[in-house]
């Protein structure tokens, strides 16, 4: 069970269950929306998220794919708390940073390392992709069940 929020405390949240995957990514726009060398994001079922106080608004971040990513922020000192890319509603990319225990996850994948900062080293027992990677070799059955269950509850609701 985790918490977290954002800086100013008017966004607080509660993870209900462990992360289905975490992201570190080093892709530049990571580097450049986050100020740092990469952002860890643990993806998560948005219903598995509880809102505790304050409500995130959603900015709209220019992509070179055409996708949409959102990036959910606390309306009062703008820090971000978890995007969604695609938006696709069911799913949250959290920001682990904004954990009140930031280093309990850690991440799964390493992405976009073609861009990495060159002093940032690498672990040599976690996977590791230039690009991306394909979901289906890497996840466990269980997340892969986790995110098509997520996926699939989605669309009976619309
Ligand atoms: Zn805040
Ligand atoms: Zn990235």
């Amino acid at each position: 069970m985790h918490e977290g929020g954002c800086s100013c405390g008017n966004v607080r949240y509660r993870m209900k269950r462990g992360p289905i995957f975490v992201h570190c990514c080093h892709c530049l726009d990571c580097q450049k929306q986050t100020g740092g060398a990469f952002a860890i994001n643990a993806l998560i079922e948005a219903d598995e998220v509880e809102a505790l106080a304050g409500e995130p608004v959603a900015i709209s971040m220019p992509t070179d794919s055409g996708r949409p990513h959102d990036i959910y922020r606390c309306a009062k000192c703008g820090v971000a708390v978890w995007s969604d890319y695609g938006r696709r509603g069911y799913l949250r990319f959290l920001r682990v940073s904004t954990l009140d225990e930031p280093h309990a996850i850690s991440p799964d994948v390493h992405i976009f390392t073609r861009t990495k900062v060159p002093w940032v080293q690498l672990p040599d027992n976690v996977p590791v992709c230039e690009v991306y990677y394909n979901m289906n070799e890497l996840w466990p059955a269980e997340s892969l069940a986790r995110r098509k269950a997520a996926s699939e509850k989605a669309k009976t609701v619309r």
